[in-house]
C-alpha cells in the first residue's frame, strides 16, 4: 500500500487524495504567496500530476504571471470557501502542489527549502536546518517524470 495523504478546504466541498511521497516541499516568501494566501508564506508539497486526485467538489483556477520572471503561475481554489488547494508552476513540469495547510493531517511534511527568502517578514526565522534562497530555488524548468 503506497503513501497516501488527503486534505481538502475548510468548507469541506473539495476534498483530495495524494499518493507517494511528495516530490518536492517548500516554504516560498514570494509576495504573491503572501497575497494568494493572506498570510505570511506558501507552504506547498508537490506531487507527480497524476499522483493527486481530486476526490470530491470541483476547483476553479486563477493564472498569474510572475512580475519578476514573466512565468505562469496557477491555483485552484474552492468557489465556496475560497481555500486555494493548488499550486502549479511553470518551472516544475509533470508536478502539481499541494497548499500544506489544506492536508488532513500536515505533521508528516518535511520541508527541504525555503525560497524568496528576499521578501520574508523580518520577524521570521528559518530554522537552521534547511536550504535558503533568495529568490527562487531553480532557473530552468526542473520536469517531473
Ligand atoms: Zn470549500
Ligand atoms: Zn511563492
Amino acid at each position: 500500500m503506497p503513501e497516501v495523504h488527503e486534505g481538502g478546504c475548510v468548507c469541506g466541498a473539495v476534498r483530495y487524495r495524494a499518493m507517494r511521497a511528495p516530490v518536492r516541499t517548500t516554504v516560498c516568501h514570494c509576495t504573491f504567496c503572501q497575497r494568494r494566501t493572506g498570510s505570511a508564506f506558501g507552504f506547498i508539497a508537490y506531487f507527480k500530476q497524476e499522483d493527486i486526485e481530486i476526490t470530491s467538489g470541483d476547483l476553479k483556477s486563477y493564472e498569474h504571471r510572475s512580475d519578476e520572471s514573466n512565468r505562469l503561475l496557477r491555483i485552484e481554489f474552492c468557489p465556496n470557501c475560497g481555500t486555494t488547494i493548488t499550486l502549479t508552476v511553470e518551472l516544475l513540469p509533470g508536478a502539481r502542489g499541494i497548499a500544506g495547510g489544506t492536508f488532513d493531517d500536515p505533521s508528516w511534511l518535511k520541508i527541504e527549502r525555503h525560497t524568496w527568502i528576499r521578501s520574508a517578514h523580518p520577524w521570521l526565522i528559518v530554522p537552521p536546518d534547511v536550504e535558503q534562497f533568495p529568490k527562487s530555488s531553480l532557473q530552468q524548468p526542473l520536469q517531473i517524470k
